[in-house]
Order: C-alpha cells, then structure tokens, then sequence
C-alpha cells in the first residue's frame, strides 16, 4: 500500500470477499444473501463495492433510497435492487430502473399498486415489510388480512418476499426479545401463505442476525456493516476484516509553549513546551466535533495522537509531544489494526456512524 499523500479512503475489495465467504459460511446453501449497499455502501463507494460482489454472485442488493439505487443501475449493476424506504414521488423511477420497493405501510401499498396499474405492469416484484418490534417501519401483524385482500384485487404487483428487521439482534441481553421477533414474524408468513397460494420468500436477519440466530436466516439474509468487516462484538470483529482505511499526512508540526492555545475558541492550552501536529481532514471530512477535546485519536508511526481543541472544518490538530514524526508522515486515522469501532467507541458513537460520515469529498481508491 502507498504511503498517504493526502487524506484517502481505501477500500480493500480482498477484504470485502473475505468477509463475504465468511458470512455465507454461516448460512445454508439455499439462504440468498442480500447485500445492504446504502449510503455509498457504509460510507466506502457503492457502485465498487456493488461491481465486486455481483463477480461475486450476490443475489440481491438494497439500498435505502430509490436514487441510490438508480446510481448503481447508471453503473451497470444488473442484479435485484431492494429499495427499503421509498417515496411515492419515487415510484415512476423505481419502475423505470427495475428496482423494487418495500411497501411498508397501506398508503404506500395503495400508491404503488395506482402506478403500476397506470402503467401497466404486471405482477411487479414488491417487498412487504412488517414491523415485529423496531417500531420504524412496517405494516402491523394484523394487517395480513388486509395486505393480502389488496394484492388479491390486482395483477400489477406480487409480493416477492416479506420482511422484518430485528430492533437489537447485536445483544445478547436482548435475546427473549429478539426470539419474539422471530416467531411473531414466522406467523406473519404462516397467515400470510395460508391465504395465498405460493410462498413469498422470507428474510429478517442482518449482519448480527446472520451470527446469532441461525434459525431466523430464512430465505435470505440482509447484511451491511459485516460485509465492511465489523459484527458487533470484539469477537466477530476478530473473524471480520475492515474494507476501509482512512489515511492522511501531517501538513506542518508546531511546537508551542507552555499557555498557548491551539485551534478555533483557544479550546486547547499547552500544558509545557509541546508538539502539535496539522493534519488536513476536519468535521466537513466527518471527523465529527465530538471528536475533538482529546476524545479521539489517530495513529502516527504507530503511536496514538489525541485531536486537541476544537475540530476544524478541514483540519484537526493532534499532540504529537512525545511521537517522532515529521511533516509527511502518514496519520493512520482508522484502519485493519486501528479499527474504526474503537474510534467510534471515543465519542461513544458506532462504526456504522464513523464510516458513512466519511463525506465525498475524501478521494476513494480502490485496492486489493
Ligand atoms: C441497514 C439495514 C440492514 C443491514 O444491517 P447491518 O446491521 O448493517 O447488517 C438490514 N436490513 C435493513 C432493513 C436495514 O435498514
């Protein structure tokens, strides 16, 4: 890997295969896998990250929003594309670009069976999406009666498959919950195929679902933050690799004086004569100003840096007193070693937050 230049995003795609062989050992040969790719697939870049696992065979993917989904179309992504939270105002497109909803509430059921029916389609592929507990999103259990009359009354659409999502597969101590989420949703599926006459697929677990309860991997398996290399718990992290590393450079060392001030609001005093080190990303970047006041970190020659002050827009400034560094060194801010949770954990936040705020302006490069 080539040292920094400027501030990076990596994306290792070999890291990325490993922790998509390794989530589908977990499961049984007949269990499709759906790879969440929202929000620029956890912040890396998602036309890559969709591009590698499609070589891959990848059943499916989802995103979040239906322009999401058009930009992987633009890019030639040709599989399936799940659009989990959809508008009524996107409804033309998603039928124009082959994607497919999540119906997740009567209103938007009725609107989508309107326009498809205006536009002429037959048996479109619909994912119906039940709330068991998130309380986000999601038609009741006692909507079957009323989904299924619905769908009865048209050709246009077809349930494709129905779907839940688990409120806190990641912990433990919420496992009497989470099991609940399991049978409420199995009995959906059961009311719901009593009264049809084929069976929809069914899917509910995410990437902590997919490791912890093998008996809710169903037909398929919705995974994010795992195929990024990170599950939830130190000991799934150790079985995971992360795909992304931030990386940066020291743009000039200071060494100040005892009480001077460093950054915007004189947030930092110098306790002695100290080494302070520039480096060029800062809150626009989304190093987050929770970051700042010696919460967060990165990593010079090995050594950890705090962030002192206040996070810039563009910069933050680390104490580098006791590191031997020099302007030009890499700053590692998160990588495979120094991962990402860890960082998340200072500013008691989550990997899934730190890795989609990294914002477009830091320049991804792709490597394996
Ligand atoms: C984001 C999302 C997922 C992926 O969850 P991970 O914990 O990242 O694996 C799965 N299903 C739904 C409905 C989601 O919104």
């Amino acid at each position: 890997m080539a040292k920094a230049q400027q501030t990076v995003l990596e994306i290792n795609l070999n890291a990325l295969t490993h922790n998509f062989e390794y989530l589908k050992s977990k499961l049984n040969s007949e269990t499709k896998f759906l790879a969440v790719v929202k929000a620029f697939a956890y912040g890396s870049d998602s036309v890559e990250i969709a591009k590698h696992l499609q070589k891959l065979n990848i059943d499916y993917f989802a995103v979040a929003y239906a322009h999401e989904g058009v930009a992987l179309r633009d890019a030639g992504i040709i599989a399936p594309i799940l659009v989990l939270h959809p508008q009524v105002v996107n409804f033309k497109t998603i039928i124009e670009r082959c994607l497919e909803p999540s119906l997740y509430s009567a209103r938007i059921l009725n609107e989508f069976i309107k326009v498809t029916e205006a536009e002429k389609q037959k048996e479109y592929p619909v994912h119906i999406k039940f709330n068991t507990g998130l309380n986000r999103l999601g038609f009741w259990q006692s909507d079957v009666d009323y989904i299924v009359s619905k769908l009865k009354n048209t050709q246009s659409v077809k349930a494709k498959s129905l779907f839940s999502h688990l409120a806190a597969s990641e912990d433990k101590n919420e496992r009497e919950f989470t099991l609940n989420q399991i049978k409420d949703f199995k009995s959906i599926a059961t009311n719901f195929e009593s009264q049809t006459d084929y069976k929809p697929w069914l899917h509910l677990s995410n990437t902590s679902g997919v490791i912890n309860y093998p008996e809710a991997h169903l037909d398929m398996v919705r995974c994010g933050i795992g195929l990024y290399g990170f599950g939830n718990s130190a000991e799934q992290d150790s079985n995971l690799r992360p795909i992304a590393q931030l990386k940066s450079i020291i743009s000039q060392i200071h060494h100040i004086e005892k009480g001077e001030t460093v950054g915007y609001n004189r947030a930092y005093t110098s306790k002695g004569f100290e080494k302070t080190a520039t480096i060029p990303i800062g809150h626009a970047d989304g190093i987050s100003r929770q970051f700042g006041q010696e919460k967060g970190f990165v990593f010079i020659n090995n050594q950890k840096a705090p962030i002192i002050g206040n996070v810039c827009m563009d910069m933050i400034m680390v104490n580098v007193t006791n590191i031997d560094c020099n302007e030009g060194d890499e700053v590692i801010i998160f990588d495979g070693k120094h991962k990402a949770s860890e960082l998340a954990a200072s500013a008691k936040t989550i990997s899934y937050e730190i890795l989609t705020a990294i914002s477009q302006r830091v320049k991804r490069y792709i490597i394996y």
